[in-house]
């Protein structure tokens, strides 16, 4: 059976120019960056290209690139340098929406005593700027919101929150883990000081990430040791994925705008075959914007658990918006910040395309999924 690969936000195919460039590291080329000789040298200048690369996709200078290990690092290194580097200052601003990277170190912080906002979201999932320049003080250490939520793929106004946190003296970091190679980011023409991404999510391998911080921002490292990244992370750089990453990044350079209209052509196509042949289903989040890759679909009276399950046993990988807590099946937490009604929120299914997802495929989709939604209405203990 072939698979319908439709999770593209838990992670992505890595793209065969990407894997082909990394090859000869692994082989060949597995000098240390660090070291004097000529054989570690070259691959100092591999490890320079990948950043130039990344710094060109985000319209930001190579220097302002420090590579991670992964989306999370970023995120939990920005969140850390921004508070140790400020120790006057004990607030911090983030929403509820955010992604456990982001909520899980708040929540620790907040032990140590910090002050956390949690901005709410409408039932569409968007933020409310009042709410926002209410909750910016002087105290303000942080504010941290993504750049496109990971679930309903709603896109937020990062340029005008920027501003606003500049105007009050805060430092702003998004998370842009999805948004990245998904949709422009030019970094030089809005306030942001920090920005996470995350190389799995854009046709990179899993296991490499990078944070962005504008030069002139104060710093603080997470991982101390050596020197690498300029004193800002120790640990020997992970040569063949910082390549993979640079070359994803000038592939979604160059295929983005020409994605942008074809991958969001068939998600609508997906999404709307949907919507017209299934009953009493409806889309979650911000439809007028969005990731152009991302649809999220509630259908009433199901367990989008069970849901999951016999599109796996048709071959289609897709992720639910529920999440096993302590047991019983919970709506997720961006779902519920919503207030997205209990019987739509538990049948809530995300399908999310890339540039590899075809039209045969979406029409499969569309094709088997009503039958899933009927067989499972049918034993259904809602009425
Ligand atoms: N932030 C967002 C919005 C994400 O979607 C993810 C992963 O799903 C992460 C952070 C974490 O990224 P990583 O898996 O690279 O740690």
């Amino acid at each position: 059976m072939k698979t319908v690969y439709l999770d593209n936000n838990a992670t992505s195919q890595v793209a065969p120019e990407v894997l082909e460039a990394m090859l000869p590291y692994f082989r060949d080329l597995y000098g240390n960056p660090s070291s004097m000789h000529t054989f570690g040298g070259q691959v100092a200048q591999s490890v320079a290209e990948g950043r130039e690369q990344l710094a060109e996709l985000l319209g930001a200078s190579p220097d302002e690139i420090l590579f991670t290990s992964c989306g999370s690092e970023s995120d939990n290194t920005a969140l850390l340098s921004a508070v140790r580097s400020q120790p006057e200052k004990r607030h911090i601003i983030t929403t509820r929406v955010e992604h456990p990277a982001i909520l899980a170190p708040c929540q620790n912080l907040e032990r140590e005593g910090y002050r956390v906002t949690y901005l709410g979201v409408d039932s569409r999932g968007r933020l409310n700027l009042d709410e926002y320049a209410e909750a910016l003080d002087d105290d303000t250490a942080i504010v941290s919101v993504m750049t496109a939520n990971n679930e309903t793929g709603n896109i937020y106004p990062i340029a005008k929150l920027a501003e606003m946190a500049r105007e009050k003296g805060a430092l702003f970091h998004t998370d842009a883990v999805q948004a990245v190679g998904k949709v422009d980011m030019r970094l030089h023409d809005m306030p942001v000081d920090f920005l996470s991404l995350s190389g799995h999510k854009l046709h990179a391998p899993k296991g490499i990430g990078a944070l962005y911080i504008r030069k002139g921002v104060r710093f603080r490292p997470f991982l101390r040791g050596g020197h690498q990244e300029r004193g800002r992370r120790a640990g020997t750089e992970n040569v063949p994925y910082i390549v993979g990453l640079g070359v994803a990044a000038q592939l979604a350079r160059r295929n983005m705008q020409c994605e942008q209209v074809e991958v969001a052509a068939l998600r609508d196509r997906l999404e709307q075959g949907l919507l017209a042949a299934v009953p009493d289903c409806m889309v979650n989040g911000d439809v007028e914007n969005r990731l152009p890759n991302t649809s999220n679909i509630a259908f009433r009276n199901v367990e989008g658990e069970a849901i999951l399950l016999l599109l796996d046993r048709l071959g289609i990988c897709a992720s639910s918006g529920s999440a096993c807590t302590s047991g019983s099946l919970e709506p997720s937490h961006v779902l519920r910040a919503m207030g997205v009604p209990f019987n739509y929120a538990h049948g809530s299914v995300r399908l999310s395309l890339s540039r590899y997802t075809t039209r045969e495929e979406v029409d499969y989709v569309v094709r088997e999924f009503p039958g899933v939604i009927a067989q499972l209405r049918a034993i259904s203990p809602f009425k």
